[in-house]
């Protein structure tokens, strides 16, 4: 009954035909306009590879052409701006842009060429005025009833001609794209919107769907409603199609061409609390290079683990392609500016993008602020050697399971999901792990059998392959990590009987402490996951009690939980009993709870692997109600599951972040460790609600120390400056010293 969330990915080229076929059918096309896209296969979405050139880009800006001498001087490569609105009809039919227009965009194109820069175009997704008079269907329809095309296309009103890129206006956007390529010799675009909308009922989006699901289309955009589940799916997989056709023929244009565009999923706390999405992370691939906003004031959590984590996983989302964070430079969010903002702030937060992954995009648009951005990319240019084709050394997993946060936890995702994801990069963060974010289309065996850990937060909605594909991994020697509902419902949020994994849990799904134990008898329709009452009964404050194990056997525990006894308050989950009683190593006891004291904590064998599976969601409370020993219990956790023991110890304070990479350029192979000192001197001073990091100074670290396991690295240097660092060797063992950490700094190991 699984209408299978995955099999669409690999557009078929049936799918295909019977897209194109729907939409010819229902749109009265341009004259003269060819239908280009019926005539290609839809590839999947890492079939067009971005250009070589996207790799090497570390600094771009958004400016315009009287400060391209300027920003080309401050070592900028790629240029983003806008200047022209789509027109209509298509040159070709005897359209184009005015003269004027006309006129700029080439000066524009060559002033940009003439400084070595690249020119990417901020396409506004809008058809004229005149357009829209002609095709008023082309509009996006939030009802169906025709509503929209009674309403009169205005100049001055973006609303009155919102297009549906679903039907023929996508692939009229992908003519314009074309011709505005082949003459002006743009580099690429980006657009800041062309996502998909809640619902549409264009006659392009009805025909499509029947054709291609042979069902109407869901009568209004409410997640409680599996069919609309399934619609969301499916438009987001249109979207992607939209842009592999637009990519598609861009590189048959020109090869080198690139779609550098705006994304919605990570750069902001609100993009991951926006539901229902306006596209899927999986089209970050799509994207040669997505680029997001990223916030940092305290409407966006700026003072947490949160920005990190949200550059983190756009790297995570666009891999193997990079991805680009503009960090804004709001000093505060309510009400925001950029008042009083410090540059050292502002260096802070590019070079703490820089080590999660991100490529740099500066603005040189902020008032009293043109000095900084162009320092800020000299020091972005210092490091940029080791950002191409860096990925992120492979140890520990984190699946960011977008589908869970969509389809399980869309009604408090705050509360249902973040908690659990945040507090799982927290530990890899303050225990200096080397962990990488990875999405649900990652879950595969190949993939999976890089990682030696994979850690599984609440990720509730797994589809049936994904379970399998865990399964598989574990069996191998894999180790794995699930805390909560992690495998409770299919890819769609649909709950299931019981864990999907309940074989590697041990134990049996028997709902949440304090709600009844008995679940009602179990339909597939029946989303009893999303119902508030029974979900309110989840997060309480328990008893959480210890018994002898390795994992507990640790000096810095025995200091946080000397009486073996610790309070925890976070997500509950109540299971069965294992068949090995020994199993259980923790149990904790809901506050007012009358039974006895439930498994908090199952450490165990499954094939070749180890399994440790936590119903006390210790990551979530690492987040929203942390105590230190939370933190430490799962880095000993993921130590004793991981197959292989982590090959890079950190001796450093908590406030640094140690991500490493592997670099492979040809026969170039490197080992890249950024170092990112995250003090902040006035943390804490103000009202915690409203925390904000305003960083003017930075307190040196000194007596850092890596010890890598069995490196065939020899020589070490820290970056930028070339400085050799002292390297000793014991056995199986080097150790790297960094005498002193300013504020960021890379370690750059080679052979
Ligand atoms: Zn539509």
């Amino acid at each position: 009954m699984s209408n299978s969330a995955r099999a669409p990915r690999y557009f078929t080229r049936r799918d295909f035909l019977a897209t194109s076929t729907a939409a010819c059918a229902v749109a009265a096309w341009p004259q003269g306009m060819a239908i280009a896209a019926a005539t290609e296969p839809v590839l999947e979405a890492d079939q067009l590879p971005a250009p070589a050139w996207v790799h090497d880009v570390t600094r771009m800006a958004f400016c315009g052409v009287d400060q391209f001498e300027q920003v080309s001087k401050a070592g900028v490569q790629v240029i983003h701006t806008n200047l022209i609105w789509p027109y209509y009809p298509l040159k070709r039919d005897g359209g184009g842009l005015t003269a004027q227009d006309d006129a700029a965009l080439r000066k524009m194109v060559e002033t940009c060429h003439g400084f070595g820069m690249k020119l990417s175009l901020g396409l506004p997704p809008f058809p004229p005025v005149s357009l829209v008079q002609e095709h008023p269907d082309w509009r996006m329809h939030p009802d169906d009833t025709g509503s929209v095309l009674s309403v009169e296309p205005r100049e001055d009103n973006l609303g009155t001609r919102n297009p549906c890129n679903n039907g023929p206006w996508g692939d009229y956007l992908v003519e314009i794209c074309l011709e505005l390529v082949r003459d002006y010799g743009l580099d690429g675009f980006s657009y800041d919107g062309n996502y998909h909308a809640a619902l549409c009922f264009c006659p392009a989006c009805k025909a499509a769907y029947r054709a291609e699901r042979e069902r109407d289309l869901p009568a209004a955009a409410h997640l409680d409603d599996v069919a609309y589940r399934e619609y969301l799916v499916w438009r987001g997989e249109r979207l992607m199609q939209h842009y592999l056709r637009l990519k598609r023929r861009m590189r048959a244009e020109n090869p080198d061409s690139a779609l550098m565009s705006w994304t919605v999923n990570a750069g902001r706390y609100g993009h991951f609390l926006y539901s229902p999405r306006a596209m899927p992370a999986e089209l970050n691939r799509v994207f040669d290079l997505p680029m997001q906003e990223w916030w940092l004031d305290e409407t966006n959590f700026g003072a947490s683990v949160c920005p990190a984590f949200g550059a983190a996983y756009l790297s995570a989302a666009a891999r193997p392609n990079p991805g680009a964070s503009e960090a804004y430079l709001m000093s505060r969010g309510n009400p925001y500016s950029a008042d009083s903002f410090p540059k050292h702030e502002r260096l802070t937060r590019n070079l703490l993008a820089m080590t999660n992954g991100s490529r740099a995009a500066e603005s040189f648009g902020w008032p009293g602020h043109l000095e900084s951005t162009a320092e800020v990319l000299a020091e972005v240019a210092k490091r940029a050697e080791w950002m191409p084709h860096a990925q992120p050394l492979s140890w520990a997993a984190l699946l960011v399971s977008e589908q869970t946060r969509q389809f399980y936890a869309y009604r408090d995702i705050a509360d249902r999901f973040l908690p659990h994801v945040f507090g799982t990069f927290r530990v890899g963060l303050e225990e200096h792990l080397p962990m990488s974010l990875i999405c649900d289309w990652d879950v595969t065996p190949e993939r999976l059998a890089e990682f030696a850990v994979l850690m599984l937060p609440n990720a509730a909605a797994l589809s049936d392959q994904q379970v399998d594909a865990v399964r598989k991994y574990v069996e191998a020697g894999g180790g794995l990590i699930a805390t909560a509902e992690t495998s409770l419902c299919d890819e769609l949020g649909r709950p299931r009987a019981d864990f999907a994994l309940a074989d590697l849990f041990g134990v049996h799904y028997q709902g949440r402490p304090n709600a009844p134990l008995v679940r009602p008898e179990l339909d597939v329709n029946f989303a009893v996951t999303v119902d508030d009452a029974y979900w309110a009964a989840r997060v309480g404050a328990a008893q959480f009690l210890i018994t002898d194990h390795t994992v507990f056997d640790d000096d810095k525990l025995r200091e946080l939980i000397p009486t073996r006894v610790a309070t925890f308050k976070g997500p509950q989950t109540a299971v069965s009993e294992p068949a090995n009683p020994a199993e259980v190593v923790a149990r904790f006891t809901p506050e007012g709870w009358k039974n006895g004291p439930l498994p908090a904590m199952i450490l165990r064998q499954h094939g070749a692997g180890r399994v440790a599976y936590l119903p006390a969601a210790l990551d979530a409370a690492l987040w929203s109600y942390a105590y230190p020993y939370q933190r430490r219990l799962l880095k000993n956790v993921i130590d004793w599951v991981a197959r292989t023991p982590n090959p890079i110890m950190v001796e450093a304070p908590m406030c640094v972040q140690v991500a490493p990479y592997r670099q492979r350029i040809g026969d170039n192979d490197r080992l890249v460790i950024h170092l990112m000192n995250t003090l902040n001197t006035t943390a804490q001073h103000g009202l915690p609600s409203v925390e904000v990091p305003l960083r003017e100074e930075t307190i040196p670290i000194s007596g850092i120390r890596l010890q890598l396991a069995n490196t065939e690295f020899r020589s070490f240097f820290l970056e930028p400056g070339h400085v050799p660092l002292p390297v000793s060797r014991s056995g199986a063992v080097t150790t790297v010293d960094i005498p002193r950490l300013e504020l960021h700094a890379i370690v750059v190991g080679e052979r």
